[in-house]
């Protein structure tokens, strides 16, 4: 069976290397030269634009998802003529716009922050007037890991937060949200396949540093976990989902109050490779490919850290038992995600030890 990727990243390289023991090969339409899905995937290196592309890209395919939600809308439509695209067009395209996305939870009843749409100064002033500060100013579209977004904190900040992220340009598309007094930030990891069948995977309970997720800690008990199977099984429904995906969550005194979701396999989910029976990655492999889905049970004590910027020593980390390294293949550079460290254990202490050693070697 053959399946094709949009986009080649680290999301699918560890794609690729789930398919692999199915006997499911991955060819990645990717324009990097460098990408890092590369050395275990067929690589199709072409701009998206390239009219000659798709063909080459189709040819051969059983099946086709992509592990980045940036794909550009035009080009889903035109492959969805040739071969089933999953998760759905719609998916897609509500994720990739703030105001459609937020919209789309409030339909569901999903809580989401309070927010205005802002297309002006004047509209930022209206709606800091409404939702008060502090508050948050994000670009509809194109923002990721805490890029395109401005907290505002005092009315001084107005006319600077509309310069930084309008960028001189007359057609701009923000949205202002009120600033979420969260307890903790979690993900509901869950996946369903052609048939309706949804499996969810422990709560993660995340940490951010500088907008970028620093580590996850999987919570198969958590208090919420009922509550936000519910809600993503909603949304995954109303959008006939197929794949994995990740609905971010703010808890706020025992309310779940979504941020976003992403139609894909994410960065919270890492973890499930060593730390549940089935992997995100697989389990979306198998979703998309139409084969039933693998358990998404929790395999004891389990946590991720991400590694940022530095490569640790690898000589260092390979020495503890119960860590597991991945990485990605990629050149050093300040904020760039270079892999990540799965730790998994029996119990709950021997979880706590190594984490504080692992820290100590990270760079
Ligand atoms: P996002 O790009 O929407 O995932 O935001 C990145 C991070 O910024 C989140 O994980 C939160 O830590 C923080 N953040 C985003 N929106 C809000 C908000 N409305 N209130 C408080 N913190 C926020």
């Amino acid at each position: 069976m053959k399946l094709g990727i949009l986009g080649g990243g680290q999301l699918g390289r560890m794609m690729a290397l789930a398919a692999a023991p199915l006997n499911i090969h991955c060819r990645v339409w990717e324009p990097e030269a460098t990408a890092c899905a590369q050395p275990y995937s067929e690589h199709l290196c072409k701009s998206y634009n390239d009219p000659s592309a798709m063909s080459l890209f189709v040819h051969g395919l059983d099946a086709c998802t992509y592990e980045f939600e940036n794909v550009p809308a035009s080009l889903i439509e035109a492959l969805q003529l040739r071969i089933a695209v999953n998760p759905p067009a719609l998916a897609i395209s509500t994720s990739q716009d703030r105001l459609v996305e937020k919209a789309f939870f409030q339909k569901l009843n999903i809580p989401t922050a309070p927010y205005r749409a802002v297309h002006s100064l004047p509209d930022l002033e209206v709606a800091v007037a409404a939702l008060g500060l502090p508050a948050v100013l994000k670009t509809c579209r194109f923002g990721y890991d805490g890029k395109g977004q401005f907290i505002l904190r005092s009315a001084n900040d107005i006319a600077i937060a509309w310069q930084q992220l309008s960028a001189g340009s007359l057609s701009v598309s923000l949205v202002l949200e009120g600033f979420v007094k969260f307890q903790r930030e979690v993900s509901q990891v869950a996946v369903r396949n052609k048939t309706g069948d949804i499996r969810f995977y422990a709560l993660s309970e995340n940490v951010h540093r500088n907008g970028i997720l620093h580590r996850s800690i999987a919570k198969p008990d958590d208090v919420l976990s009922a509550k936000a199977q519910q809600a993503v099984r909603q949304l995954m429904e109303a959008l006939d989902y197929v794949g994995v995906i990740c609905v971010e969550f703010f808890d706020v005194n025992g309310t779940l109050v979504a941020n976003e979701y992403a139609p894909r396999v994410h960065n919270s989910g890492h973890w499930t490779i060593e730390g549940a029976e089935t992997s995100q990655f697989e389990n979306h492999v198998r979703a998309v490919c139409g084969l039933p889905l693998g358990s998404t049970a929790t395999r004891g004590h389990v946590a991720m850290l991400n590694i940022i910027g530095t490569h640790p020593d690898t000589q260092k980390v390979c020495a503890m038992d119960g860590v597991h390294l991945h990485l990605y293949g990629k050149s050093e550079k300040p904020g760039r995600k270079l892999g990540h460290i799965t730790l998994r254990y029996d119990d709950a202490a021997s979880l706590q030890n190594a984490f504080d050693a692992v820290q100590q070697i990270l760079p």
